[in-house]
């Protein structure tokens, strides 16, 4: 697909791009005829310039762009895909996701994980927020680690035995095992540990007040879901009297180092809430669409300040990983109720880069195309049927183009997929353990195939 001047190893030292569009995101306009220049997996210079480097990649006349930044993922659910399809929330989290995540053992996670990292990265994902189970989520990990993402892994943490006894864990447990993962973690470049309570209901308070402290005494981002749909809404305000989000406020979950999931049936009081303390919301279209959750406020949230991430959520739900998909239903989903200027593409695109990188709390590091940050980047080819003559990246992004679009995705320097290729396991592979190891976890699961 690319002329390369000399042949480029995969994780070069220097390497300069060259013959690209390239849109730093940002508040920077797309540069015809750009480059980026990356030395030791940062980016060093992005734009039109003269440079000698030891290797030289040509973009074929493609979009380079900060990678996509998925903010809101199970990967513990890849593996469930088409199993539960057309049921409500409740429902569906009952009858089959929880017994489902409960089955599973480290090998069942391992290869649900991997092959949704093999799906991100050939969407043109380079980084992620997710919220696992409540076990093995060191195999979330291992997978994470062998595909050459980076992301902010989430241990889940469910007690409340009134939901779904299997799969819940006592709140010592689940911090033990939470201390075991930081210490197998302690200084990873790539991969940081999230705290992940599921949501208010299948929650005691003890549980997110001390969620929250462990969270802030270690460092690390806080990720629930919140306000998914009314029926969860008015089960909270029977349980504590609060909005949901109100609630999780006064129990210490909200702040900048807060990513609440969804959002859809916030109350205006709660869109306040989230301004003055900075929460990031994540905002899934297709799972608010499918599981008929509602549509969220995201003009009304942006207007505020609010910063907004967006997410595929599981595989169970959606079906797909695909932020192309979300960046389009974003756009889309608020025009036909706030008018066609609702939602820009550039402020779309936004949200699935700089957004994303704000709510997994590493905007220094990746988000835009900048000096000093990460080479965290994507090319995409707009010669394709479905986007040629368009010469407009943020329209074409979000209207036009599809994961197959994406010809390399670069993570902190390394070229971790190409042309269909990935470095670090063989699709084939990945799609056979996946076949084996739902066999083997429907049967544990008690669910036919
Ligand atoms: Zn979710």
């Amino acid at each position: 697909m690319f002329s390369q001047a000399k042949h480029a190893p995969r994780t070069p030292a220097e390497l300069l791009i060259t013959n690209a569009t390239v849109w730093p995101v940002a508040t920077a306009e797309p540069i015809p005829n750009g480059r980026v220049l990356i030395r030791d997996g940062r980016i060093v210079r992005v734009g039109k310039f003269q440079s000698l480097a030891a290797y030289e990649l040509d973009a074929g006349g493609g979009l380079v762009m900060p990678g996509l930044i998925q903010g809101h993922v199970h990967l513990a659910q890849t593996l469930f895909r088409g199993l539960a399809e057309d049921l409500p929330l409740l429902t569906w989290l009952r009858r089959y996701i929880w017994p489902l995540e409960a089955a599973h053992d480290s090998d069942s996670l391992y290869a649900s994980a991997l092959l949704g990292c093999a799906e991100l990265l050939r969407g043109g994902v380079t980084a992620f927020l997710s919220m696992e189970t409540t076990r093995h989520t060191g195999a979330v990990f291992a997978a994470a680690e062998q595909s050459g993402l980076m992301g902010s892994i989430g241990h889940c943490l469910m007690d409340e035995t009134g939901n779904y006894p299997p799969l819940a864990v006592p709140l010592d447990d689940a911090l033990a095992d939470c201390d075991l993962l930081l210490d197998k973690l302690r200084g990873h470049d790539r991969l940081r540990l999230a705290i992940a309570p599921r949501f208010a209901l299948s929650c005691a308070p003890d549980l997110l007040r001390e969620a929250a402290a462990f969270a802030r005494e270690h460092k690390l981002r806080l990720h629930t879901h919140a306000s998914e749909q009314e029926q969860e809404v008015r089960l909270v305000k029977k349980l504590t009297g609060r909005g949901n989000i109100e609630f999780l406020h006064e129990i210490g979950l909200t702040g900048p180092d807060v990513a609440l999931a969804h959002c859809v049936h916030a109350t205006r009081a709660e869109w306040e809430l989230l301004a003055a303390t900075q929460t990031s919301v994540l905002h899934c279209p297709t799972t608010n669409l499918k599981l008929g959750s509602g549509l969220a406020p995201i003009p009304e949230l942006l207007a505020r300040g609010i910063n907004i991430a967006l997410g595929s959520d599981g595989a169970a739900c959606n079906n797909r990983l695909d932020l192309f998909q979300e960046m389009r239903l974003a756009a889309l989903l608020q025009k036909p109720v706030r008018g066609p200027e609702a939602m820009p593409a550039a402020t779309v695109v936004r949200l699935a880069t700089e957004g994303g990188a704000r709510a997994l709390g590493w905007e220094a590091e990746m988000g835009t195309l900048e000096e000093g940050k990460r080479a965290n980047l994507i090319i995409v080819s707009p010669d394709r049927l479905h986007v040629a003559p368009s010469t407009q990246p943020a329209a074409n992004l979000v209207f036009a183009h599809e994961p197959g679009d994406v010809e390399l995705t670069m993570v902190n320097g390394e070229i971790v997929y190409r042309d269909g290729q990935f470095q670090h396991f063989d699709l084939p592979q990945v799609l056979a353990l996946a076949r084996e190891e739902r066999a083997k976890l429907l049967r544990r699961a008690g669910l036919a195939a």
